[in-house]
Formats: structure tokens, C-alpha cells, sequence
């Protein structure tokens, strides 16, 4: 099957206030097929909602491309004139962020059903079917953003998203942001929604135990390198990257003062090792990890296939030490 998206060698770059690079997302490659669901996960900082971002188009790639379909988007998306037709949505963690305050929901989902290229006199009928998908009822269109509850405003921003028609939506912490008992309503939504559109979804959260459930795959980011990607059933079983390892197995930090003394040198006073391309020549997971050893400190990991298409990047990968 032709994947729905395909993200080859994608990489960002963000200058710094001093002037400096810093590569925020290394050249990464991961594809996502029709109806699938891929998760993303990773410390906070890792470049997680940049990689949305980079699809998206939000975020300038500073390198590599973004097929969608099989046509290169990685230009078009940024243009809003070339958005036209596509049909890659994304959802944020705070849904008040993208509604305008001051423009009634009508509004903020006729705009999208106008892009989408609804006839103007379709677009109430299309608008109230949207909010009864999402369990609002047709009143919310004649509301503002500020007359609902957080879990409200992110199913509003939902049925904006499927307004578009997408078949990919990149959900970035799309509960994170919401009241603990409303969490599990949206996630229900999403996953409802899901099913009956047949949508992909790119699922961005820092819950491991939510993303193992909801997604068929997992990709393992840290400090902006994908460090690990594979089956959901799998990584939660037998993470192959110590990182992964660490998040799925809820290990704390191991001795990092020992792992330091590994490195001296190279990681004296941090605990990670910081993200710039003369880190290359190490991983940058050695500092912490418990199974770090010659070469790590000193070769950067190769990306290595695993059984079933799956990868890790990892000299000593915890599968072949089973
Ligand atoms: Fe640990 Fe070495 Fe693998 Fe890095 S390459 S994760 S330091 S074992
Ligand atoms: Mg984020």
C-alpha cells in the first residue's frame, strides 16, 4: 500500500538570539499509511511538535522533503494559496490558541469550509453536521469561543479540521492541555472520528500508556533524533533503544554520574548532550544511558533495521542482548 504520507530525510534548523544553528530536528524519515495511526513521543524539548509543524508546512524544513500522496508538499504547504485541496489538518493542545475570540464559530469553520470549497449555500447545513459529529449542538455556531469549556473548544477545533476533509490529522497533545475528566472524551472522539473517516493520524502526547493504546505504530524521538520507530505491541514489550526502554518501562534516570565518567570530557556538567552537528560524533544518548561503552562516546549510532521494518538508532540495541 502507498503510504498517505511519506517524510524523507526532514530536517530544521532554528538560529539562535546569539546567531548560531541549532538542528532542532535531525534528517528523520518515517512514512504513514492509509487508516494508520503513528505515535509520537519524547521528552519535552525533543522536537516533537516541530516535526508536526515540518509537515504541516508551519515550520520551514531546512532540508530533506514531505511527500503527501506521492506529490512533494514541502514547498507547497507553506503557501496558503497552494493549501487548497490538501487535506492534512492538525490539531493543537490549546484549542482557544487557534479559535479567534472576537469571530463566532460560524465563522471560524465557514473560513475552512470555503477553503475546502463548499458552496456558500451548503455551508450552514455542512457546519451544523459538523458540530453534531463532534456532539455539539447546531446553536454553538451562533456562540464565541469564551461561551465554551475547554473540551468544548477543542471539539470545536476538531470539527474545523474535519471540515477541511483531511485524511491525515496531526493531533499534537490534543488532551493535554484539558481537565482530567473531559480527557478521555476526547480521545474517544478522536478515535471515533478516526473510524468512521478513515482518517490517519499522527498522534503527538507525552502519555505512553495512551499512545500505545491508539496507535498501531510508535516513534521515539530524543533531542531531536528519531531514536526508535516500530509497533506499538512491540516498543511497550521489548523496547530495542535504552531510551525507549527507560520511557516504556518507567525507569528512572540511571546512574548518570556513572555514565558521566564514561564521558568525561564530553558531558562533564550536563546530563544530556546537547543537540548541535559537532555531536554527531557520538550519541547523543550516551550520557545517559546504563548500556553506553565503546564506541558510543565516540561513533555516532548507525540506524539499524529491525525485524518487520522497525529501526533503532543504537550501536548495542536491547534486542541483541536478550
Ligand atoms: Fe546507549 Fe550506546 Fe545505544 Fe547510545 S549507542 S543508546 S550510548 S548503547
Ligand atoms: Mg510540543
Amino acid at each position: 500500500v502507498e503510504p498517505i504520507l511519506k517524510v524523507e530525510d526532514l530536517s530544521v534548523t532554528y538560529r539562535t538570539a546569539g546567531g548560531q544553528h541549532h538542528l532542532a530536528l535531525h534528517p528523520l524519515s518515517l512514512t504513514i499509511a492509509p487508516g494508520e495511526t503513528l505515535g509520537l513521543v519524547g521528552e519535552s524539548g525533543s522536537g516533537k511538535s516541530t516535526l508536526g509543524r515540518a509537515i504541516i508546512g508551519l515550520t520551514p524544513p531546512s532540508g530533506g522533503r514531505v511527500l503527501y500522496r506521492g506529490r512533494d508538499v514541502s514547498h507547497a504547504l507553506r503557501n496558503t494559496s497552494a493549501r487548497h485541496g490538501h487535506t492534512i489538518q492538525m490539531v493543537f493542545q490549546d484549542p482557544y490558541s487557534s479559535l479567534n475570540p472576537a469571530r463566532k464559530i460560524a465563522s471560524a469553520i465557514g473560513d475552512v469550509l470555503g477553503v475546502a470549497r463548499v458552496q456558500r449555500g451548503q455551508r450552514a447545513r455542512r457546519a451544523a453536521e459538523l458540530m453534531r459529529k463532534v456532539g455539539l449542538p447546531a446553536e454553538a455556531l451562533g456562540r464565541f469561543p469564551s461561551d465554551f469549556s475547554g473540551g468544548q473548544r477543542q471539539r470545536i477545533a476538531i470539527a474545523r479540521a474535519l471540515g477541511a476533509t483531511p485524511d491525515l490529522i496531526i493531533a499534537d497533545e490534543p488532551i493535554s492541555a484539558l481537565d482530567v475528566s473531559v480527557q478521555a472524551q476526547i480521545l474517544n472522539l478522536l478515535i471515533d472520528l478516526r473510524r468512521e473517516n478513515g482518517l490517519s493520524m499522527l498522534f503527538i502526547s507525552h502519555d505512553l500508556r495512551i499512545v500505545s493504546d491508539i496507535s498501531d505504530r510508535v516513534a521515539v524521538l530524543y533531542l531531536g533524533r528519531l531514536v526508535e520507530i516500530g509497533r506499538a505491541s512491540r516498543i511497550a514489550r521489548a523496547p530495542a533503544h535504552p531510551y525507549s526502554a527507560m520511557l516504556f518501562r518507567n525507569i528512572a534516570v540511571p546512574d548518570v554520574e556513572k555514565t558521566r565518567r564514561l564521558f568525561r570530557g564530553q558531558s562533564a556538567d550536563e546530563d544530556v548532550v546537547p543537540s548541535s552537528p559537532a555531536s554527531d560524533r557520538l550519541c547523543a544518548f550516551a550520557a545517559r544511558c546504563p548500556y553506553a561503552r565503546d564506541p558510543c562516546a565516540t561513533v555516532a549510532p548507525p540506524n539499524r533495521n529491525l525485524p518487520d521494518g522497525d529501526n533503532v538508532l543504537c550501536h548495542f540495541p536491547l534486542y541483541e542482548r536478550a
